[in-house]
């Protein structure tokens, strides 16, 4: 069962990954054919793209909650965004362990290290604590600078104008005409990811930190049982997050991403994921059966309610794509 758990989130991360790099393919197309203006074939626009918009969909969020509508440019943002604080309010952070795409190749990153060295580095607590405040930090600015201060016309600049309809493009161009700075800081966060585990969601992903305090309500807790556990200490050894699992009888952390690293590596299985006092446990299919489920779920409401599909008008994409490199933030 333990190999069995470990494989079911290999095909779902890949499976993510695959889709996600195949959205990224078309979308390219999509952006090519306007920018040769109509040299290439029409691709229609690909809208599962707009999960790289994490902060536009926080945007079209307070829009929706102050005027009662969904805003027609890029809807898939918010239902995306939505999806992954869903899955943490069920499942803890399964969005990061299970989904998202960075987290998937952060962890390839840091396994090589690990495998030669037989364990990555890690930061001492005085420089540790507050680089992992530094990603809630950053949220923090974002919610009050959206949630907390933006008001209806700041909504409607935002939402309306040119920057955000092409914003996804402008997310591609980031990294098709990427600058030496930009360059130069990948560069440093991938060197960084090789001998820290997850350097990135670690320390500064703001995404990662509202999801780590979404996943506080959600009903499912790691529990070591004593009675099982012989001490070997391979789930702290291998959990991605360093959590001293070995010496918790619960895993009560934002940090932790629902991996199931150290539950499916425990050869006593003394580990169990379930509701508390021991009550209702998911084991093999289960949990990445409830994690797509919820997915899907959300996307199938968004399509069925006809808040999937992007709305900007054909005419503004043939304007304003081949200048959404230079378009700036209103
Ligand atoms: S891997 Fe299992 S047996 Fe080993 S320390 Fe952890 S809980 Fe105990
Ligand atoms: S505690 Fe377990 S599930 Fe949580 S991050 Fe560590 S290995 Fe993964």
């Amino acid at each position: 069962m333990n190999s069995t758990l470990r494989k079911y989130r290999l095909a779902v991360q890949g499976g993510f990954f695959l889709f996600i790099a195949f959205l990224g393919f078309r979308f390219w197309q999509f952006v090519q054919h306007f920018e040769t203006r109509g040299k290439t074939p029409f691709v229609p626009h690909p809208d599962g793209v707009e999960g790289f918009l994490p902060i536009g969909g926080l945007t079209s969020l307070k829009y929706w909650l102050v005027t009662g509508d969904i805003h027609p440019a890029h809807p898939a943002a918010l239902f995306i965004f939505l999806g992954a604080v869903a899955v943490s309010v069920a499942l803890k952070k399964g969005f990061c362990g299970w989904i998202c795409p960075v987290g998937f190749l952060s962890e390839h990153m840091y396994k090589p290290w690990q495998k030669l060295f037989k364990k990555n580095v890690k930061p001492p607590r005085w420089i540790d604590y507050p680089l992992r405040s530094l990603k809630y930090l950053i949220f923090a600015f974002f919610f009050w600078a959206i949630i907390i201060t933006m008001d209806v016309p700041g909504l409607h600049n935002f939402l309306d104008g040119d920057y955000w309809k092409v914003a996804d493009v402008k997310m591609l161009k980031f990294f098709t005409n990427i600058s030496p700075f930009a360059l130069q800081i990948i560069v440093i966060l991938v060197l960084l990811s090789i001998p820290i585990r997850n350097f990135w969601c670690r320390y500064l992903c703001p995404y990662g930190a509202l999801l780590g305090i979404a996943a506080v309500v959600s009903p499912f807790e790691i529990t070591r049982h004593d009675d099982k556990c012989v001490h070997c200490k391979k789930c702290t050894r291998n959990c991605p997050a360093y959590l001293a699992v070995e010496e918790k009888g619960k895993v009560v952390s934002p940090e932790c991403t629902s991996c199931m690293t150290c539950l499916s590596g425990c050869p006593k299985s003394a580990i169990t994921y379930s509701t508390p006092g021991g009550g209702r446990s998911l084991t093999g299919w289960q949990f990445p059966a409830i994690l797509i489920g919820i997915f899907l779920s959300v996307y199938l409401v968004a399509l069925a309610t006809g808040h999937w599909h992007s709305y900007v008008p054909m005419e503004d994409l043939k304007r304003l794509v081949p200048i959404a490199g230079s378009l700036q933030h209103p």
